[in-house]
């Protein structure tokens, strides 16, 4: 008898696959990675560590451009932010209903807790998800198997029901305490969830969909780094904050995006896209400069440009924006950016290039 249960890598989804393993059934395991994942731990994907703490075989499955446009219209709505978790959920209980079937697996495991989260752990969303996936009764949940309904592997006695567990709910003293008697020492943070859950992230979410882009994984990449701004014309501009994001958006330029990047002094690399006006090419320039060292005496910054189609390239005087003005046209840093540039226009602190936020 095989099994194959969805493995996040957090403390559920081990747990869960550890209660089954307990009953002698074999299990194998899949994660699924996207964009807006929090799976790296050290470096480390926390489902291959905990896959090999358990010793259980891991699929790992790429979610795609199909993902992404769920993301954007989901059919159940999104959760407090911007994560569509039931439709996420279904969605990844599709795919996994297909590697069960192409691994001759019998049933589906999943480390859910009942009302563990408003959005998708609800019985009714536990429910929704079995009718939608067509797999009514073969998704076993070991956690909280107790207090839902008996599944197929129960009521074929491939599982003993009564060695499954009745938890419930967000309390995770349970969970720790199982873990010490399974050993298990070394897992992520409870916290779970996706960047799609933060607010800051979410902002840019809704504002790329707002101005009637489309989520690709090139936008998506973009989202996870820099300051986004929005420019007055409806552009696009994306400022690297570290060696690391001025590497990622040079790399990431393409056909109608254009690339800044500060000569004079130290300062960040910048990609801009639906720029179209050259008014706004000057305030890329322009808050570039901002991010940039200063120089002294006011003297303007050079600014080179490159344009990726129509090709074109140049270098640019610029004098740094007002703190208050670029904070006025940064996307999702609430509390963050916003408040420091308004100190800083009240001449309190100064925001730099560099640091965090
Ligand atoms: S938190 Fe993110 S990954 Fe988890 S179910 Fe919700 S949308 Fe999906």
């Amino acid at each position: 008898m095989k099994a194959l249960a969805l493995l996040s890598g957090g403390l559920d989804s081990t747990l869960a696959i550890r209660v089954v393993q307990e009953q002698g059934i074999e299990v194998e395991a899949i994660n699924f990675t996207s964009p807006f994942c929090l799976c790296n731990r050290g470096g480390c994907h926390a489902a291959a560590v905990a896959a090999r703490q358990l010793g259980v075989k891991l699929h790992v499955e790429k979610c795609g451009q199909d993902y992404l446009d769920l993301v954007a219209n989901p059919k159940y709505g999104y959760g407090r932010q911007m994560n569509p978790c039931l439709d996420c959920r279904i969605y990844k209980l599709n795919r996994a209903k297909k590697k069960m079937e192409e691994i001759g697996a019998s049933f589906l495991i999943t480390g859910e807790v009942l009302d563990q989260r408003p959005m998708s752990q609800r019985r009714e969303a536990l429910a929704i998800c079995e009718r939608d996936t067509g797999l009514r009764g073969l998704i076993l949940r070991p956690l909280s198997a107790q207090h839902l309904r008996p599944t197929i592997p129960e009521e074929r006695g491939w599982v003993d029901r009564a060695k499954l567990l009745a938890l419930r709910g967000r309390w995770r003293k349970p969970q720790i305490e199982l873990a010490k008697t399974f050993g298990i020492t070394d897992y992520p943070c409870p916290a779970g969830g996706c960047l799609l859950t933060y607010e800051d992230f979410a902002l840019k979410v809704r504002d790329l969909l707002d101005h009637g882009e489309r989520l690709t994984m090139w936008s998506a990449s973009l989202l996870r780094i820099g300051r986004h701004l929005r420019l007055p014309g409806g552009g696009k501009l994306v400022v690297g904050r570290n060696a690391a994001e001025n590497e990622h958006l040079a790399k990431a330029a393409r056909e109608g995006t254009i690339l800044f990047t500060s000569l004079s002094s130290p300062g960040p690399t910048a990609l801009a896209y639906g720029v179209e006006n050259e008014g706004d090419v000057l305030l890329c320039a322009g808050v570039v400069a901002r991010y940039a060292d200063p120089l002294p005496g006011g003297v303007p910054h050079e600014i080179s440009y490159r344009n990726y189609g129509p090709e074109k390239s140049g270098v640019l005087r610029a004098l740094p924006l007002p703190t208050e003005k670029v904070a006025e046209w940064i996307i999702g840093r609430t509390g963050t950016e916003k408040g420091r540039a308004r100190s800083a226009s009240s001449g309190k602190t100064e925001c730099r290039h560099g640091r965090a936020g």
